[in-house]
This record gives C-alpha cells, sequence and structure tokens, in this order.
C-alpha cells in the first residue's frame, strides 16, 4: 500500500486494474501520459498526450474521436435544416413567379418584357 496518495489521469486507473489483473502487460516505470503515439494508420510517432495524428489527422485517442463523431453529427444536422429552409425559399420563389407570371399575361403591360421572357416557367420540382 503506498504511503501517499496515488493520482490518476485519463485511463491510467483502468489500465492499472488491466495490469493487476494480468490482462495487460505492465508499461515499465513509464508513466502511460509521457510515452508517445504511434499511429494505427501512418505509423508516424507523435507526441504523448496528441489526440490527432500529425501526419494523417487519424484520430489517435477515444475523446478524440468521440468529439469527431459529435461534430460530423452537428454538420449533418445543420446541412438537413439547411436543405429544408432552401427548398421551402425554392417553393416560395417558385410561387411568387407564378404569380407574377399570371399578373402579366392577363395584363401585358405591366411589363415591358419580351414575350418568350413571359412564356418562360420555372423549373418543375423533381
Ligand atoms: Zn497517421
Amino acid at each position: 500500500m503506498p504511503s501517499v496518495y496515488l493520482h490518476y489521469f485519463d485511463t491510467e486507473s483502468c489500465n492499472s486494474i488491466l495490469e493487476t489483473s494480468g490482462i495487460i502487460k505492465k508499461k515499465g516505470n513509464q508513466a502511460l501520459g509521457l510515452m508517445s503515439i504511434r499511429c494505427p494508420g501512418c505509423k508516424e510517432l507523435n507526441k504523448p498526450g496528441s489526440r490527432f495524428c500529425t501526419k494523417c489527422e487519424m484520430v489517435l485517442t477515444y475523446d478524440a474521436y468521440a468529439e469527431t463523431l459529435a461534430k460530423e453529427q452537428h454538420r449533418d444536422s445543420e446541412i438537413n435544416h439547411l436543405r429544408v429552409k432552401l427548398e421551402a425559399v425554392q417553393e416560395e420563389q417558385n410561387q411568387r413567379f407564378d404569380q407574377v407570371i399570371e399578373m402579366i399575361r392577363y395584363n401585358p403591360k405591366l411589363a415591358r418584357l419580351k414575350r418568350e421572357v413571359l412564356m418562360t416557367r420555372p423549373l418543375k420540382k423533381k
């Protein structure tokens, strides 16, 4: 039993339990937080504590992975939100265009447009 308190960071306590149980090998006296991290993708050796590979930007920690996933989900929901807004704006624009064309058809003096332009219809949504 240590005579002073032990302070664990990040996954150190988990690893300590796994080492004690013999599930993983002991890392010797080297502190886990000071170990370089080898990228599983490109084999680049990254500084201790790196969250992403400096060479290929692969995630190196679970926290970085979870953060990246959350950012992607946020971005996807933003894109969907903007897509819905864009469709609504396009629909409104088409309706207004139809109204203007109808008005001009009943009273061509409202616009000094060429006949060909008046016959042009907006593209229909698929
Ligand atoms: Zn890499």
